[in-house]
């Protein structure tokens, strides 16, 4: 396989809330990312996929476990390097409308990136944005608009182009469709897959919908309470899919199109809270496959099939880690 572009191994972080107690928002989180992929990352809202994503891009620091980029250790860059590695991988955040100065224009908002970076004058910048503009698909004559005078997938696309500036070589995407209507999602997709297949972008793209994300991702994994459970293919997603959560979020996805006299277990009750992780498996506290010793010890993550890991007693062979 070609050489990994991000890897995060064992990323934990964990938060300090105001009463003292301590949350854990991602428990040894493991990610690699290859040039020209799409790795999706999926889960409910509150897993911690944001705090992953901010931890890759640096905008926060693990307080345990190493970030590579190009197989060089980054973790923790400061000054200099850090402003050299920022270039690299860049975000496109949720919000399309929280996202820009309500009074910067677009051609300065869609360019703002590189003033940190090139001392372009003014004309080159507009020159530039409109090379922006084209490659998202949004006319030049939006150069001159203010963005919370777009629509939120025109603003979207601002995002992108925003984002393209600096010519990275990884995309962030946080939910970055989540806020738009089904058919303006589909729309930006389409332009993430072409600018991918154009510059052999990775792009690592969260979401809390995994039908969403199966259908541009080609691997992707799978959190759970801060940890991955599973990491496997797109494609073969229904086939292929071990985990009990895993399993779960698909029952749930595709229920309306199952026969109607098969049975679907629904989840049953809640996610725990982060501040009281459980013992063990995070999941075991839900899963219908609950055995004595998920309750004790971590499962380790194993890999079961090329590309494919899962997190879960029931493939750990003996069933029996070492535990913590
Ligand atoms: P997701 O993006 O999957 O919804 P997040 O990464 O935003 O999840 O959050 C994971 C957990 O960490 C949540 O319980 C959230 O409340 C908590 N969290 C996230 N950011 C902070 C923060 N800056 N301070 C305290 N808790 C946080
Ligand atoms: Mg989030």
């Amino acid at each position: 396989m070609s050489e990994c572009i991000l890897e995060g191994r064992g990323l934990t972080r964990r938060y300090r809330r105001p009463d003292g107690r301590t949350l854990t928002a991602c428990h040894r989180v493991g990610l690699q990312l290859f040039p020209g992929e799409t790795l999706g990352v999926v889960g409910e809202s509150g897993c911690g996929k944001s705090t992953l994503v901010r931890m890759l891009a640096q905008l926060e620091r693990p307080d345990e476990g190493e970030l590579l980029f190009r197989g060089e250790e980054i973790t923790g860059l400061k000054g200099e390097a850090l402003r050299r590695y920022r270039p690299h991988v860049q975000m496109v955040f949720q919000d399309p409308a929280g996202a820009f100065f309500p009074r910067m224009r677009v051609w300065d908002a869609v360019t703002e990136p590189l003033r940190n970076f090139q001392p372009l004058s003014r004309a080159q910048r507009r020159e530039q944005a409109a090379r922006l503009l084209e490659r998202v698909e949004l006319p030049a004559d939006f150069l001159d608009r203010y963005p919370h005078s777009m629509s939120g997938g025109q603003r979207q696309r601002l995002g992108i182009a925003r984002a393209l500036a600096l010519e990275p070589e990884v995309l962030l995407c946080d939910e970055a469709t989540s806020a738009l209507d089904v058919s303006t999602q589909a729309q930006l997709v389409e332009l993430l897959v072409s600018l991918q297949k154009k510059q052999n972008l990775s792009i690592l793209f969260v979401c809390h919908d995994l039908a969403l994300v199966q259908s541009l991702s080609h691997r992707m994994i799978v959190m759970y309470l801060g940890t991955v459970v599973e990491s496997l293919p797109s494609a073969h997603l229904a086939a292929d899919a071990l985990h009990p959560y895993t399993r779960a979020l698909l029952e749930a996805v595709f229920s309306l199109h199952t026969p109607p006299d098969k049975a679907v277990a629904p989840l049953s009750g809640e996610v725990p809270s982060p501040i009281h992780r459980p013992r063990g498996c995070p999941f075991h506290t839900r899963c219908p496959h609950c055995m004595e010793h998920c309750a004790q010890e971590e499962p380790p993550t194993i890999s079961v099939a090329p590309g494919h890991t899962v997190a879960c007693h029931l493939y750990s062979g003996t069933s029996r880690s070492e535990g913590e």
